[in-house]
């Protein structure tokens, strides 16, 4: 049996059906920019649906793992041709569901189908290595075989890639997934199930359930059918993920928050670094793992970076996201504009001053001015935490040793920038600089989809994301001494 397509796609798919939650309830999604309209209904899921969803790809796991890599690839390069198809409407709904400028949710839709299709080539490369045995007639080998079962936890910032760089690489390897979307970008995950069903994907290979983290995400973590646990999200949900996954031996990978600093050298070409720290901080309103929360910059250059960096932001285009021309679009809920403006108060009375921003900027939709700090301490709330919105922090620096120990002054190893023309002084950054992601000459965010993705430190957990390195985290590798026998069967 194939999965079945169906038109309205708010329902879970389990098992190559597209049901309704079994607990019967269900939830609204709304527009950020125009908060009074409904964009969505969706299943709000229950412990129920996760465990029968587990069940469906336990029962799927003995055949789509017996399948030949390339068919189970081809699978892919159908669903990546569906989703081609469809990226404006995936775009378009996610700009409608999180406020994501739709500039940036062309891109993103657009690299869904990518990521597809370099998964589909993991097909033709090798599972396993052939050692030189130490002994007469034998073959002596490893192979990377499939987990099993793979619990799938993402976030709402990037509703499209994020599913897609975990499924793929899980299924690719012969692993069947149960995809927890977020609950508040449930839609385009949605659309890419529907890809995978138009491609004819075997039914229970692919689940995919919305609802809340407290039942499908919690029933994922205890449930010894499911053997890994990849979740991109919040420190403290997916610290807690991890501690109660590995006490049942569930491997696990997390991809956490960042507070990634781009550093402005004496030499650097100031416009570039201008644009790259306007993009880090400030497309999709800040609410990237990779925005730029940090600029240091060199106090040669501190003063005319400053001047050109608010002459770009009043130039920038702030406001409805579905306007192809908008850079600045509306955060994702009312809790995430009451989070980012409270964060903006905390950091003035702890002594930062705002140099731009600082307010909402709409009466109805959810729109945070883009907000530069300066004079805030290496020490303050701002400094160190997390705050995902447009809000980004300006630092005078000196010398190069002084920026280098700042930067890494932080929990947090996701991603970090720096503007010079000096390779000295790249070298040192490309060596010491405690991130997973490194940009010489370019903005903060960003991740091709043939390379490892990843932070260090209280940034991730596990082995990274992405190209090659995915192999490491959805597979298991086995050694087989494989000595010939003495004699011929006949
Ligand atoms: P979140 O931690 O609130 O939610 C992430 C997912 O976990 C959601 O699907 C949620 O429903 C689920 N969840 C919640 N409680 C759970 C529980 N008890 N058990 C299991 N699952 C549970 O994060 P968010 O607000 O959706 O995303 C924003 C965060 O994600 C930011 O901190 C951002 O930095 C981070 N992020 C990191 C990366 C990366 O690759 N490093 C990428 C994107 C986003």
């Amino acid at each position: 049996m194939s999965t079945t397509l169906i038109s309205a796609p708010a329902h879970n798919l389990i098992g190559g059906e597209w049901r309704n939650s079994r607990g019967g309830e269900t939830y609204e999604k709304r527009d950020p920019w125009h908060p009074s309209r409904v964009t969505g209904v969706y299943q709000a899921s229950t412990a129920e649906d996760a465990k029968t969803a587990i069940d469906a790809a336990d029962t799927a796991l003995a055949d789509w793992r017996a399948l030949p890599a390339p068919t189970r690839a081809s699978f892919f390069l159908r669903a990546a041709d569906a989703i081609e198809v469809r990226v404006e409407r995936i775009a378009q709904d996610m700009t409608a569901e999180m406020g994501k400028p739709l500039r940036e949710s062309r891109l993103e839709a657009a690299r869904a189908a990518v990521m597809l299709r370099y998964s589909a080539g993991e097909a033709h490369r090798s599972a396993g290595e052939v050692y030189e045995p130490s002994v007469p007639n034998q073959m002596l080998y490893t192979r990377r075989r499939p987990v099993g079962v793979v619990g799938l936890i993402t976030p709402w910032n990037f509703p499209a890639v994020i599913p897609v760089w975990k499924l793929a690489p899980a299924l690719i390897y012969g692993n069947t997934a149960v995809l927890k979307l977020s609950y508040e970008a449930p839609r385009t995950g949605l659309h890419v199930a529907e890809c995978f069903a138009e491609a004819g994907l075997p039914a229970g290979v692919l689940n995919v359930l919305t609802g809340a983290g407290s039942t499908v995400g919690a029933e994922l973590v205890r449930n010894p059918q499911v053997r890994a646990i990849s979740f991109t999200g919040s420190v403290a949900v997916g610290n807690s993920v991890r501690d109660n996954a590995t006490t049942r031996n569930c491997r696990v990978q997390l991809e956490l928050g960042g507070h990634n600093p781009l550093v402005v050298m004496a030499d650097a070409e100031l416009d570039r670094a201008v644009e790259a720290a306007f993009a880090g901080a400030f497309w999709s309103a800040g609410q990237k793992c990779t925005a730029t929360r940090r600029i240091f910059a060199h106090e040669a250059v501190y003063d005319a970076f400053r001047e050109k960096l608010l002459a770009r932001i009043e130039a920038g285009k702030v406001g409805d996201p579905a306007d192809p021309v908008t850079e600045i679009g509306p955060v994702v809920n009312e809790r995430a504009l009451e989070e980012v403006l409270g964060a903006i108060e905390r950091g003035k009375n702890e002594g930062g001053v705002v140099a731009t921003g600082g307010v909402r900027a709409s009466d109805e939709a959810y729109l945070v001015a883009p907000t530069v700090f300066e004079d805030v301490a290496d020490d303050a709330f701002l400094s160190r935490e997390e705050v995902f919105g447009p809000v980004t922090s300006l630092y005078r620096f000196s010398t190069l040793d002084d920026v280098l120990a700042r930067a890494n002054a932080v929990d947090f190893g996701l991603s970090a920038a720096m503007f010079t023309r000096d390779l000295h002084t790249v070298h040192r950054f490309a060596n010491e600089l405690q991130a997973g992601i490194l940009h010489v000459n370019s903005q903060t965010a960003g991740a091709d989809v043939h390379v490892p993705f990843g932070g260090l430190k209280g940034s991730a957990w596990g082995p990274h994301e992405q190209g090659r390195a995915a192999i490491e985290f959805y597979t298991e590798t086995v050694t087989v001494y494989q000595d010939s026998p003495l004699t011929s069967p006949d």
